[in-house]
């Protein structure tokens, strides 16, 4: 490897720094013969539910190199969206927006903390973009291609190797520098980048918290979800309405997505603070309650979320899963 590629790396390792990245580490770009074995039992056992895209690309999902040409290294990143103060968990909390306001609920609407804030995608890749251009800059004719959640790339596993951290029984990326919640940002690239850091074992212990706290049995075995059952999945990616779901769930007050297995975890204590753009809606959410969702309109859900994860469910199927929540209140304790 050429001696310059070791100054790109440490080039690359500041300024991703410098832009509020938790952490970042490189891995070397192969086929995944592992996570390609557990991919397929998953999709065997239906376990992906209704989220037919999981279906498709798989060989590039498990070969970076069939996503760019001659590609040697696998650039991970982590960018934080947690708030170390409010996402400390307690026992039976939920660290998320009460809502109550108005109707007799005795438990808050709850929204996956990921949502609170603007789209991480388009913020992730502008950034990603940047540290690309700089590898070209000092490189040219570098090849590269950035990916953020939303193309055929294992990220979490990625990650690991990469020594950014371990899985935990909930399936989440988990840093012992940075926490738990952190979104992953890739850069496949053809330049030869150090990968210097080993991967690391599980640290979860004896801990099950996850799966106890997990309110519809989804997270059915360690490292194993049911995405059928999964909340997250039903108020979010499932097209069907709550009342025509194959499998009917406990939501717990989730409306969209659900942190309960992440809440639950003491690796919340590793937070650390979340970049502002991710928390741009916090205080709005925080006081939505099931009156306020119904008498939004679509024009106004439209100009408040414009560039907000919120959008891929849609206010029609958000309204739904308030309700829904709201019809099972008699269940909480
Ligand atoms: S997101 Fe919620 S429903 Fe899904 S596995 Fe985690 S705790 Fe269970
Ligand atoms: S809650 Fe416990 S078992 Fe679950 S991921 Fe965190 S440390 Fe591991």
């Amino acid at each position: 490897m050429p001696d310059q590629n070791s100054h790109i790396y440490e080039t690359i390792s500041r300024l991703a720094s410098d832009m509020g990245f938790g952490d970042f580490g490189c891995a070397r770009a192969g086929r995944m013969d592992t996570d390609a074995q557990h991919y397929g039992k998953a999709l065997a056992q239906g376990r992906f539910a209704g989220m037919t895209y999981l279906e498709k690309n798989l060989e590039k999902r498990f070969d970076p190199r069939l996503l760019v040409e001659g590609a040697k290294t696998v650039l991970c990143f982590l960018a934080p969206y947690g708030n170390p103060v409010i996402d400390i968990p307690t026992a039976n909390q939920s660290p998320s927006v009460s809502a109550a306001s108005g109707i007799s609920f005795p438990m808050p609407l709850k929204i996956a903390s990921y949502a609170w804030g603007r789209d991480y995608h388009k913020i992730i890749k502008d950034k990603l973009h940047i540290l690309l251009k700089k590898m070209q800059e000092t490189v040219p004719g570098t090849k590269g291609r950035v990916f953020v959640d939303s193309a055929p790339v294992l990220e979490r596993a990625w990650a690991v190797r990469a020594g950014l951290g371990f899985i935990g029984k909930n399936n989440f990326l988990i840093s012992r520098k940075c926490g738990i919640r952190n979104f992953i940002g890739i850069i496949i690239t053809d330049l030869e980048l150090p990968c210097s850091r080993t991967e690391e074992k599980n640290y979860c212990g004896n801990c099950t918290r996850c799966l106890t706290e997990c309110p519809s049995g989804a997270l059915c075995a360690p490292f194993t979800l049911d995405a059928r059952k999964c909340v997250s999945y039903q108020t979010i990616e499932s097209k069907l309405p709550a009342g025509s779901e194959p499998v009917r769930i406990f939501r717990d007050g989730w409306y969209f997505g659900c942190d309960a297995c992440m809440n639950a975890c003491p690796w919340n204590r590793k937070n650390i603070p979340g970049w502002a753009e991710f928390h741009t809606h916090t205080n709005l959410l925080s006081r939505a309650d099931g009156l306020w969702w119904e008498h939004l309109s679509q024009e106004s859900f439209a100009e408040r979320f414009r560039d907000s994860p919120l959008q891929r469910a849609g206010l029609e199927k958000i309204r739904d899963s308030v309700r829904s929540c709201l019809e099972q209140k008699d269940l909480y304790v």
